[in-house]
C-alpha cells in the first residue's frame, strides 16, 4: 500500500492510541519551549526537563541567557551533553531574539528559522505546541523511523520527509501526528526492538518483525 492510502489509518489509530498526544519536555511559555528543545539534542527528556527546574528560574527571560557568562551557562546546561555548543547556540539564539524579536519568539516559521540553533523541526514543534500555529511537521529521529518503517516516507533526509508529510496529512493534524509519531516511537515502535506483536499496524506494516 502507499503512504497515501496508509496515512489516514495510521492518523486514525495514532489518534485512539494517544487522543492528547503532548511533548514530554516540561515548559512554560514558548521561550522555554524553544531553550528545552535546543537542549534536548542528543539528550533524554527526562534529563531535560531536570535541568531545566532550576535553569528556568534563573534565566527566565532571553536577556538573562545573553548577560551570562558562556562558562557560567556551560555549567548550568552541563548534564544535558555537548554543553559547550549548546551554551553557545542558547546565548546566540537568544541574543537575535532581544536584538531583532523583542525578546519574544516569533510565530512565523521562516523567522524561527532564522535563530541561531533552530531547524524546521525545532520551529515547527515551538509553533505548534507553545502557540498551536500549524506551519510545520517537527520530523525528529522517532518520527523519521516510524514514517519509514510504515512506509509513509521511504526518503532518509528530515527535511524532505517532513515535505512528503505536508502533503499527505491535513494541515490541523501536524502537530498532533508529529506528537503522537514521538509517543509511539518511543514506546512501541522502539528503535532497538520494536514492539510489533503489540502494534495496531503489525499486519500490514512492512517494518514489521516477526
Ligand atoms: S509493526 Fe513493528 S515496525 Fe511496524 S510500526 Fe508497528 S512496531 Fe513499528
Amino acid at each position: 500500500m502507499s503512504g497515501k492510502k496508509n496515512i489516514s489509518i495510521v492518523l486514525k489509530s495514532l489518534k485512539k492510541l494517544y487522543p492528547d498526544p503532548r511533548l514530554e519536555l516540561n515548559y512554560r511559555n514558548a521561550v522555554e519551549l524553544l531553550v528545552a528543545v535546543i537542549l534536548s539534542a542528543q539528550c533524554t527528556d527526562e534529563r531535560v526537563n531536570q535541568v531545566t527546574v532550576k535553569l528556568f528560574q534563573k534565566y527566565p527571560i532571553p536577556r538573562d541567557f545573553v548577560d551570562v557568562p558562556q562558562e557560567e551557562l556551560e555549567q548550568d546546561i552541563r548534564p544535558t551533553g555537548f554543553y559547550r555548543n549548546k551554551a553557545k547556540l542558547l546565548k546566540a539564539c537568544c541574543q537575535k531574539l532581544v536584538r531583532d524579536f523583542s525578546g519574544k519568539v516569533p510565530k512565523e516559521i521562516d523567522q524561527l528559522v532564522t535563530l541561531p540553533g533552530v531547524g524546521r523541526k525545532t520551529a515547527a514543534m515551538v509553533l505548534g505546541n507553545a502557540f498551536g500555529i500549524q506551519q510545520g511537521i517537527a520530523v525528529d529521529t522517532h518520527v523519521k523511523r516510524v514514517v519509514n518503517r510504515l512506509n509513509l516516507s521511504i526518503l532518509a533526509e528530515v527535511d524532505k520527509i517532513e515535505f512528503e508529510l505536508l502533503e499527505l496529512i491535513p494541515q490541523e493534524d501536524w502537530t498532533l501526528f508529529s506528537n503522537a509519531a514521538i509517543l509511539f516511537g518511543r514506546r512501541i515502535c522502539q528503535a532497538r526492538k520494536p514492539l510489533c506483536p503489540t502494534c495496531p499496524f503489525r499486519e500490514w506494516c512492512p517494518g514489521v518483525e516477526k
